[in-house]
């Protein structure tokens, strides 16, 4: 009697434990140690989490966003971008993983442009050209960190002070970028910046997703709002067309696996080794529109970009080639991440007929872009 009063007691127990409802986590942020950089400074991690247990972290060297955590359509948490376990990775680091890029996201012909009747002359880092802000852009110093969370939405705020002529190009410029995760699944990348001289401006943020975490992205299915993109040149500056998408494998309006056509026989695929082009998006300019969907069928991860900007490059990774080893030791080979890199178009600033990337004084820059992570079933 008294044996099977006790067993009742611990099957109490046990039950008790067993259907204790999961604590509902909440969200936070916390601040951990990422190592130091080339001068011995201390480099900080921020992790940013929401109430739905989605992980961001971003790192105080070059802004980057180093991890993000989201669930598959089976509730199994993966880190979907390409980047390294400790911050030697990143200072090594030559395809920009993760990085906010600028001053000037993408390329500028020549690393030459003209300025109210002034001629300006950039750091050159690709060929003749000069990409992603130059030899050391934002990817490559160091930001301040400011938590700026607020109920529900973990927040930071990360500042970079570029000086005149940093990289060639004029004018003090006080840049922010602001990483917020929302509880409606989405980490918002919000862009301010102001200048005391007239200057160009293009800030992007360089992450390569993989949701699937196959070793390629090619059955990964994408669909982008562009009726035309930017053909390039061999130097993979625009020609200054706008180019319609129809009867082309630049298609993307309907959603299509970015391997389906990426071999196919044509000149731009050729020149890009791959695709690696500036897509015009439909939606009216400076409007929070829909600009791309990735969806993965394997894990039925689903990435939406929204984004205030007029155009997406597309990048398919082509230049990976086996030569990083990344998070765990992976081996990021050829087509192992893809980028959207929300953006102006490549070369604006020698392109007049291209929405304009000057900022002058008094203007205040702004730009918003919007991923947003669910699983489809
Ligand atoms: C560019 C590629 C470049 C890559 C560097 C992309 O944004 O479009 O051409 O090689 O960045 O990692």
């Amino acid at each position: 009697m008294m044996l099977r009063f006790a067993a009742a007691v611990v099957c109490l127990m046990i039950l008790g434990a067993c259907s204790k409802p999961e604590p509902i986590p909440s969200s936070k942020i916390e601040k951990h140690d990422f190592g130091k950089n080339g001068s011995g400074q201390d480099v900080d991690l921020y992790t940013l989490t929401n109430s739905k247990g989605i992980e961001a972290g971003v790192i105080t060297y070059g802004a980057r966003l180093v991890s993000l955590k989201t669930p598959d359509r089976d509730g199994h948490f993966a880190d979907i971008v390409l980047g390294y376990d400790k911050i030697d990775g990143y200072l090594k680091d030559t395809a920009y993983l993760g990085a906010i890029v600028g001053r000037y996201g993408n390329r500028i012909a020549k690393g030459k442009f003209k300025l109210e009747g002034q001629e300006y002359t950039l750091a050159r880092n690709n060929g003749d050209n000069s990409l992603h802000g130059g030899l050391k852009g934002f990817d490559k110093v160091m930001w301040t960190a400011r938590d700026v969370s607020t109920a529900g939405a973990p927040g930071i705020e990360m500042t970079y002070l570029s000086p005149d002529g940093e990289e060639g190009y004029p004018g003090n410029l006080m840049m922010k970028v602001t990483y917020t995760l929302t509880d409606n699944n989405e980490l918002k990348i919000e862009y301010t910046a102001t200048t005391d001289k007239p200057t160009v401006l293009n800030p992007t943020n360089h992450a390569y997703f993989n949701l699937s975490g196959e070793k390629d992205i090619l059955s990964h299915v994408l669909t982008i709002d562009a009726d035309r993109f930017t053909p390039v040149d061999s130097g993979l500056i625009p020609t200054g067309e706008l180019k319609s998408v129809q009867d082309t494998p630049f298609d993307f309006r309907k959603p299509t696996a970015i391997g389906a056509r990426i071999e196919d026989n044509n000149p731009q695929l050729k020149l890009g080794g791959g695709y690696d082009h500036n897509f015009v998006l439909n939606h009216a300019e400076k409007d929070l529109g829909f600009a791309a969907r990735v969806n993965d069928p394997k894990s039925g991860r689903v990435l939406e970009i929204q984004t205030t900007e007029p155009g997406i490059q597309f990048y398919s990774g082509n230049f990976l080639d086996g030569t990083i080893h990344g998070k765990g030791g992976a081996v990021y080979g050829k087509r192992s991440g893809f980028c959207l890199e929300t953006q102006h178009f490549p070369d604006s600033p020698n392109r007049p007929d291209f929405p304009s990337t000057v900022l002058r004084p008094n203007d205040r820059f702004t730009s918003t872009t919007v991923l947003k992570f669910s699983a489809a079933k």
